[in-house]
């Protein structure tokens, strides 16, 4: 930051796997960078994912796609530590390292209804419930594979028993999952991946021959 610039004051988190980047990651991005007035924008593809069963594609090309998927969105910044970072990384930990790197701001984790409803089996929880305000966009019950694009059910948030603030965004119904199956089917050409992902990402997941085995 140049000096004598002010600092920002309301800081924005929002981690995933990112493989790959989405739409409805950058609807979401769009969204609180809007309706919480950040300054700033963290958009943190993870290391190791201790929450996830399957093995990532490598972090190269997922750091890579969230550069072409967000980098066009002011006061976006593509944060590379939680990969550099040795052995599992933790939410917790990254924020606790934000409101070092930003005293006196307000923090706020960016998440989809998901992981809202799973947000209790994350390691030190209430860790991040402290430092963080949770902001919550709503994601449709059914995110498999074989979820209809056209057709989605809201989650029932009112029964989660957390503090969070709402992110007014309409219903996606968009994976990563499913776009990765949606790419190990044989007939599919990437063109048809542009309702999915942004233009650049589809290319470059064609350049690099990702997602060939979905998983
Ligand atoms: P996968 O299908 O591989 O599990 P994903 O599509 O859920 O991936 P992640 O990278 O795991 O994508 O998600 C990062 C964050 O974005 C999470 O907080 C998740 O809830 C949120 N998110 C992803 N897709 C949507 C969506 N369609 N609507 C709202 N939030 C979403």
């Amino acid at each position: 930051m140049k000096p004598g610039a002010a600092s920002p004051q309301r800081v924005g988190m929002f981690g995933g796997a990112f493989d790959p980047p989405h739409w409805a990651h950058r609807a979401l991005a769009e969204t609180a960078l809007q309706q919480l007035g950040l300054d700033v924008l963290h958009i943190l593809p993870t290391g190791y994912a201790w929450h996830k069963t399957r093995v990532l594609s490598p972090a190269v090309d997922r750091v890579a796609m969230c550069h072409l998927a967000f980098d066009d969105l002011a006061r976006v910044k593509i944060d590379e530590r939680e990969i550099q970072r040795q052995g599992p990384s933790y939410t917790a930990d990254t924020l606790h390292e934000l409101r070092r790197e930003y005293p006196g701001a307000q923090l706020f984790l960016i998440l989809g209804a998901d992981q809202l409803l799973s947000f209790r089996t994350w390691v030190r929880w209430q860790e991040v419930l402290d430092l963080a305000t949770l902001a919550v966009a709503n994601r449709a019950t059914n995110i498999g594979a074989d979820a209809p694009l056209d057709h989605a059910v809201e989650t029932d948030l009112s029964q989660v028993g957390l503090p969070f603030d709402r992110l007014d965004m309409p219903l996606k119904n968009i994976s990563a999952t499913a776009v990765r199956a949606r790419l190990g089917q044989a007939a599919q050409s990437t063109s048809t991946l542009e309702v999915l992902v942004p233009e650049a990402v589809a290319s470059y997941i064609s350049t690099h021959h990702l997602y060939q085995n979905p998983t």
